[in-house]
């Protein structure tokens, strides 16, 4: 069973479905709690993923102990009902830690893909940084993406064997994407228009989500982005979350600019499309920073701890908080210094080589039926 309920699970896990469906040799069932609906159900469109089981969990104004707690009982009974053999999990969202909490209560074994990212602050990304841990202690296969994340896990007594370094599967969702895209520019409707509104312009691609930035930090990222947007040479494509901590601020702060083009969520291959529209990407997104260096683009991290040090390392990504003068500093550097410029918008892969789904699934297949089941 492989088991997922938000955008950037269902756009990490469609890779691992299709490959472990291509070995032949597993029966895979997708459980789909939708603690996000619009935006988990758009990346199911674009993948042509049509769920076994929707639990569509999703209430409006849910609660981190509200959600948890129907997870818990809901996959729970849908673990009883088709009894799998294994679970597949992803990444750090409550659907990840409830499911794998279900799973340890029946003894069915887990495998993380996205294993061992680990920021250190159980505060930052709060609540990811916890999801995932308690996920790392249910586990028994662990699909790190990177050595550094592999290395996080070995420091905590992970069992070596347990651990597999296979690339993270946003690499492979993405060469998917652009593959399509290269095939089909129509397929990203969105943005042809605001290419030609903005021509000429130097283009910043904008998202702004956690939970953490939630209040002062959104307030003081709309603060920075209307100073940007000042700028003749600039424009901004910010497809606004949501979430009410967010668009509430948003739209009314940016919503009038003629250099800001606020948008709705954007399918998945728009938002791809846009990303390679763009001269660099300002987000406090996990996924994006992943995405980011794949496609060349300078990402300034609007976060003040990131559990993905490879980007940083690498140098592509740079983190600048939500303080609207770092903001705007190192977004001026990178849009007046060429040569700043183009030392970060290099393009490599830190994150994987489009092959970690088929790892992933290989493993799984090579790891069996499990022996022992709970009575
Ligand atoms: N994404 C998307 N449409 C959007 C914004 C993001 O398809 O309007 C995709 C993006 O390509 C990335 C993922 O969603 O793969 C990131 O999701 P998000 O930032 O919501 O979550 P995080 O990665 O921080 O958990």
């Amino acid at each position: 069973m492989v088991t997922f309920g938000t955008r950037p699970e269902a756009i990490k896990m469609f890779p691992v479905v299709a490959a472990l469906r291509e070995t032949g040799q597993v029966d895979v069932k997708v459980v789909v709690t939708a603690q996000h609906r619009e935006l988990l159900d758009s990346v199911l469109a674009v993948a042509g993923l049509r769920p076994d089981l929707d639990l569509d969990l999703m209430l409006p104004d849910q609660s981190l102990d509200g959600l948890a707690s129907r997870i818990l009982t809901r996959f729970g009974a849908a673990l009883d009902d088709l009894r799998p053999d294994r679970v597949l999990v992803h990444g750090d969202t409550l659907t990840t830690m409830m499911a794998s909490l279900a799973c340890y209560f029946r003894r069915i074994p887990v495998g993380h893909v996205e294993a061992g990212l680990r920021s250190g602050d159980i505060y930052s990304p709060w609540p990811e940084e916890v999801n995932r841990r308690v996920t790392g202690v249910v586990a028994d296969l662990h699909f790190a993406p990177t050595d550094t994340a592999a290395k996080a896990l070995r420091l905590e007594n992970v069992d070596e064997k347990s651990i597999h370094v296979t690339g993270n599967t946003v690499i492979d969702a993405l060469l998917f994407a652009r593959t399509r895209l290269a095939e089909q520019p129509s397929l990203a409707p969105s943005i042809a228009p605001l290419r030609e509104r903005f021509a000429g312009r130097r283009i910043i691609a904008v998202t702004a989500h956690r939970r953490e930035n939630f209040g002062a930090g959104m307030a003081a990222i709309a603060q920075a982005l209307q100073t940007l947007a000042s700028r003749e040479d600039v424009a901004i494509i910010y497809p606004v979350h949501p979430n009410p901590n967010v668009a509430g601020i948003m739209r009314p702060a940016l919503g009038d600019h003629a250099n800001i083009a606020l948008t709705d969520p954007l399918d998945y291959l728009d938002f791809v499309a846009m990303m390679e529209a763009c001269d660099l990407v300002l987000t406090d997104s996990g996924g994006i920073q992943e995405e980011a260096p794949s496609l060349g683009k300078p990402v300034l991290v609007m976060r003040d701890t990131t559990e993905r040090p490879e980007g940083i390392a690498a140098g592509t990504a740079r983190l600048v908080g939500t303080d609207p003068t770092e903001i705007l500093r190192e977004t001026s550097r990178l849009l007046d210094d060429r040569a700043a410029y183009l030392a970060m918008a290099r393009a490599h892969n830190p994150y994987g080589d489009g092959k970690a789904a088929s790892r992933i699934a290989a493993l799984v297949a090579a790891a069996g039926r499990p022996e022992a089941r709970a009575g």
